[in-house]
């Protein structure tokens, strides 16, 4: 075997089921199973491999399955042979007849923990409780090693598990006529994370006996759970049942799977009839009987054995077989997101209901495609801050039939998943549709509502007039003032259909006062949010920078005329940026660096010595990064900017350090002192308190962040 074959067996990590049978196969012990990200075990190559080239034929995903070419015989049990009036189930069946042979059953056995693993057993009573479906995680280490032992010590072993395992255990034990195979309905294999996850929700307000999954008598879809102190739960149409028939939880291996549909792996197939049904043609089953089809020669010795015993009827039925139809599972469109959301503690039931309907907490309106890099920021915060509070956000786009499309977030290297971005909608008939899949909705930070930078169909949906009455409505860190709104009627009426309002600043705050709507002033997320979210993206720049330069980013250029006396008296010069779309078109008497994506611009701060801006998220960045900074507070260019500087500087102590040109920032001894940042940090942490609490209540966020502070 080359070693490159079997490098390629252990890189292809998403192709492996788990199944253990390399592991048994392995005489170094070089192969461990390892969980990736999402919670499953993926084999890996952890010791000396000698490159034998054994962990290649036993696993699943290479081997080619063996084809049935003789015609299933499907066999039902007989109501009528039951004396107790009961069905006996197919296991017990099977057992009886495995016992009768002296042999031993291998297959899947409910822990008192709940845990599924494989069990080797010969006694009767175990055996009963042998599982033949896979609705939880089934740990298959060791069973491989187990079945040899025992077929080497001269007894039968009836091996019942997944095609994939039945598959696994005939390439490891080789061609015995001591082994005989069963396979179960497959469902895919479930992630065992999430199913001890769900059992620990199950187990959580008392201690659990036993959970049967699709009981006899009850409907599919059902789920019992037997309390230890004799009650018992019923839950039909059972989320976790739902989520792994939906292929939400299932392994991505499964979606790989190369077991053919139907054809069955063992020399028996365990089912239930009504799915047997399904494939017959003018059979009527007994309700919900559990039946087999004998796949084998060794499968024709089972059913005639198990026939003897007089309990079961065998018909011959004609069973298609379909090999060209894998097992294989197309995974849910919301696999990802549910692997997401049960990592990050959401409960499952919420989880699974959200990814099947596509729900949502929270939609955010704003201009989160910006390409100013504060506010694109600023959002990624806000939508970072949200999750963290336990909630599921989506990003809302305007219209199409609004001015211009939106454009792509260019600046921003990482990508929001797929699944947080809402469908572009046409207009706003279309767009209602979102009102039944989020639960609430926020406006966020920036000049939203400002008629003037956009135009006043996007205004109105900043204002959500897509959403209906009753919903819970808030603003996040928006900012407004007299002059963004030309009639200021419709935006203030717009507003008091909001919950809760809160603004950037405290001349928003009062504007919307003046005008009868009550207003929180709340820090801006990027002062919120975790700073990791932060720094994992100034982590992944890749802009080369020299080691000591101040960081010149301007929203308007001639608010910097002048500024090489200021870097003579640092002794270091700049790495100049420009503000979406103009400065250096305007000015060319200074050289500007290109520096493409957020990340290199959050770098920049982060890396440099001394920032100088007259942009409010600049200043903002170099309080979060602690760096000296002056920022440009020249209200006759850009007021709304100067203005929110002003209050974040003034709230912080921090007055001293805005100037309204270069010149005097220059000539001013501020330029030398440094920040006290402890004291700074006093007073910020008592606002980031407020606001988060501000934001919780607004929200009504089931996880309190506000504690970090
Ligand atoms: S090639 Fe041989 S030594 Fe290497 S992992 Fe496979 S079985 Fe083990
Ligand atoms: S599917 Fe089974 S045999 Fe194949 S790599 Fe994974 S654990 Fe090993
Ligand atoms: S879908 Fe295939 S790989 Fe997945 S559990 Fe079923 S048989 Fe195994």
């Amino acid at each position: 075997m080359g070693s490159n074959v079997v490098e390629s067996l252990f890189e292809k990590k998403r192709l492996c089921i788990s199944c253990y049978a390399c592991v048994s196969a392995c005489e170094s012990d070089a192969i461990r199973m390892v969980e990736d990200d999402n919670g499953f075990l993926r084999a890996t190559i952890a010791g000396d491999c000698i490159k034998c080239g054994k962990c290649l034929p036993v696993c699943p995903q290479l081997i080619q399955t063996d084809k049935h070419d003789d015609e299933p015989n499907l066999c039902l049990l007989k109501p009528s042979d039951s004396t107790s009036g009961l069905h006996p189930g197919t296991i017990a069946v099977l057992a009886k007849w495995i016992i009768s042979r002296e042999g031993l059953i291998c297959g899947p056995l409910m822990k008192s923990d709940l845990n599924v693993s494989m069990s080797l057993t010969g006694d009767l009573f175990s055996m009963s409780k042998i599982q033949s479906c896979s609705y939880a995680y089934i740990d298959a280490e060791d069973t491989y090693k187990n079945v040899k032992d025992t077929i080497d010590s001269g007894r039968e072993v009836l091996f019942i598990g997944l095609p994939c395992q039945v598959q696994a255990v005939k390439a490891f034990i080789g061609d015995s006529a001591l082994l005989f195979t069963a396979d179960i309905a497959c469902k895919g294999q479930p992630s065992p994370v999430i199913y001890q996850k769900y059992l620990e929700e199950i187990t959580s307000e008392k201690p659990v006996r036993q959970i049967r999954f699709e009981p006899k008598g009850k409907p599919d879809g059902t789920l019992e759970v037997m309390y230890d102190d004799g009650s018992v739960s019923t839950s039909y149409d059972n989320p976790y049942i739902r989520a792994l028939d939906r292929n939400l939880i299932v392994n991505q291996a499964c979606a790989s799977c190369r077991i053919p549909g139907r054809s069955g792996t063992g020399d028996i197939t365990i089912g239930d009839a009504e799915r047997f049904k399904m494939l017959t043609v003018g059979l009527t089953a007994p309700e919900k009987a559990i039946t087999f089809t004998s796949n084998t020669k060794k499968g024709e010795t089972i059913r005639e054995g198990v026939a003897a015993s007089s309990m079961m009827d065998t018909y011959m039925v004609s069973l298609k077989r379909d090999a060209s139809k894998s097992q294989k599972k197309d995974l849910h469109l919301g696999w990802i997101r549910m692997m997401n959301m049960v990592n990050r503690g959401i409960p499952f039931d919420k989880a699974a209901g959200y990814c099947m309907k596509w729900k949502f907490d929270i939609g955010i309106v704003g201009p989160w495609r910006s390409d100013e890099y504060g506010t694109a920021l600023s959002y990624y915060a806000l939508y970072n801050m949200v999750k963290d509070m336990g909630m599921e956000p989506i990003l809302l786009d305007r219209r199409r039939d609004t001015k211009g499309a939106p454009s792509s977030p260019r600046i921003l290297e990482k990508k929001y998943p797929f699944y947080s971005i809402s469908k572009w909608y046409s207009n706003i008939q279309d767009q209602i549709e979102i009102n039944n899949r989020v639960v609430r909705f926020v406006v966020g930070p920036g000049r939203v509502w400002k008629e003037a930078a956009s135009d006043r169909d996007v205004a109105s949906y900043h204002m959500l007039d897509f959403v209906e009455d009753g919903k819970r409505m808030a603003s996040i860190s928006s900012s407004v003032s007299k002059e963004d709104e030309g009639p200021v009627g419709p935006m203030v009426g717009a507003l008091r259909r909001f919950a809760e309002v809160s603004t950037s600043d405290g001349d928003s705050a009062s504007f919307l006062e003046d005008e009868g709507i009550s207003a929180e002033t709340v820090l801006d997320p990027v002062l919120l949010c975790d700073t990791d979210h932060l720094k994992a993206l100034y982590e992944s720049a890749n802009l080369p920078l020299p080691e000591q330069f101040v960081f010149n980013y301007m929203i308007e250029p001639d608010n910097f005329i002048g500024m090489e006396s200021f870097y003579d008296v640092l002794g270091y010069g700049p790495i100049t940026i420009s503000g979406p779309g103009h400065a250096d078109k305007k000015r060319r008497d200074y050289p500007v660096t290109a520096i493409g994506s957020v990340e290199n611009w959050i770098r920049c701060i982060n890396d440099s010595a001394f920032v100088l801006t007259d942009s409010y998220y600049a200043v903002l960045f170099a309080i979060l990064f602690k760096k000296p900074f002056i920022a440009i507070v020249n209200d006759s260019k850009n007021e709304a900017e100067a203005r929110r500087i002003s209050w974040i500087l003034d709230c912080l102590e921090l007055d001293s350090r805005a100037f309204k040109t270069v010149w005097e920032a220059s000539e001013s001894n501020t330029l030398r002192e440094n920040i006290e940042y402890d004291s700074v940090y006093q007073i910020l942490n008592g606002m980031q308190r407020r606001s988060l609490e501000w934001i919780e209540r607004a929200l009504d966020a089931p996880v309190s962040i506000s504690d970090r502070y």
